[in-house]
C-alpha cells in the first residue's frame, strides 16, 4: 500500500489540495481531522469539553469510525449518526484543538487511522501523520501557506455556508489554533526531519494539487 503523509496547520488548504490529488492518483483520502472533531461534538454534547476527567471517561462510550463511499467521500460517524456536517463549525474547530491535546484522545484515534492506511492507499492529512500515525510513510509533505492566507481561505468558506464571522476573528482563531497544536505536549503539530515543505501562499487549488502530485511521483 502506498501511504502519504500530508501535515500542516488549520487553512492551508490540505483537505481540498489532499482530495483533489488523491482522486486523481486513485487514493482514499483520509481527513484526520474529522475525527477530533466528532469527539470535539460528543464532549459537547456530553457537558465534558472543559472537563478532561469526564472527557476521558466519555470515551469509554464512544465509537468514530470513517465511512468511504465509492467516490471515495469520507463521512464521520458518532456513535451511529453520520456528523459529517454537524462537525464543520468554528465552536468545533476550537473544540477539537482541545480535545487532540489530551493524550487519551489521541490515542483512541490512532488505531483507527493506522488500519485505514494498512489497507488502502491513502492520503492522509492531519497533524502528526509523518511524525506519529504513519512515521514510514512512503512520502510526508508539510503543507502550509501564511497566517493571512489561510485566514482568507477559511473565512470564505464559513461566509458560503452562511456563518456570521469577521475576518479579524477567523484570523485570531487560526493563530490561537496554530499556537495550541505546535505548542501542545503530545504529537505538536511539526515538520519531520524527512517531510517535503510545500508552500501554497498565492497559489491557485490546480497549482497546489499539481505541486503535490509531483512530490508524490518523485519528480
Ligand atoms: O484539520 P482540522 O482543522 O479539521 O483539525 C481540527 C483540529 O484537530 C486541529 O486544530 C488539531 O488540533 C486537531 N488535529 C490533530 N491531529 C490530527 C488532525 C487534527 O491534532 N491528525
Amino acid at each position: 500500500m502506498i501511504n502519504v503523509a500530508i501535515d500542516g496547520p488549520a487553512g492551508a488548504g490540505k483537505s481540498t489540495i489532499a482530495r483533489a490529488a488523491a482522486g486523481q492518483l486513485g487514493f482514499i483520502y483520509v481527513d484526520t481531522g474529522a475525527l477530533y472533531r466528532a469527539v470535539a461534538l460528543n464532549a459537547v454534547r456530553n457537558n465534558a469539553l472543559e472537563d478532561n476527567e469526564k472527557l476521558v471517561s466519555m470515551l469509554d462510550d464512544t465509537t468514530v469510525k470513517l465511512q468511504f463511499d465509492e467516490s471515495g467521500n469520507q463521512c464521520v460517524i458518532l456513535n451511529g449518526e453520520d456528523v459529517s456536517s454537524l462537525i464543520r463549525t468554528p465552536e468545533i474547530s476550537m473544540g477539537a484543538s482541545k480535545v487532540s491535546g489530551v493524550p487519551a484522545v489521541r490515542a483512541f484515534l490512532l488505531d483507527l487511522q493506522r488500519e485505514i492506511a494498512q489497507n488502502n492507499n491513502v492520503i492522509m492529512d492531519g497533524r502528526d501523520i509523518g511524525t506519529v500515525v504513519l512515521p514510514n510513510a512512503d512520502v510526508k509533505i508539510f503543507l502550509t501557506a501564511s497566517p493571512e492566507c489561510r485566514a482568507e481561505r477559511r473565512f470564505k468558506e464559513l461566509v458560503e455556508k452562511g456563518e456570521k464571522v469577521t475576518f479579524g476573528e477567523v484570523l485570531a482563531d487560526v493563530n490561537q489554533r496554530d499556537y495550541q497544536d505546535s505548542h501542545r505536549e503530545i504529537a505538536p503539530m511539526k515538520p519531520c526531519e524527512d517531510s517535503v515543505m510545500a508552500d501554497t501562499t498565492g497559489n491557485t487549488l490546480d497549482e497546489s494539487v499539481e505541486m503535490i502530485i509531483k512530490i508524490i511521483k518523485g519528480e
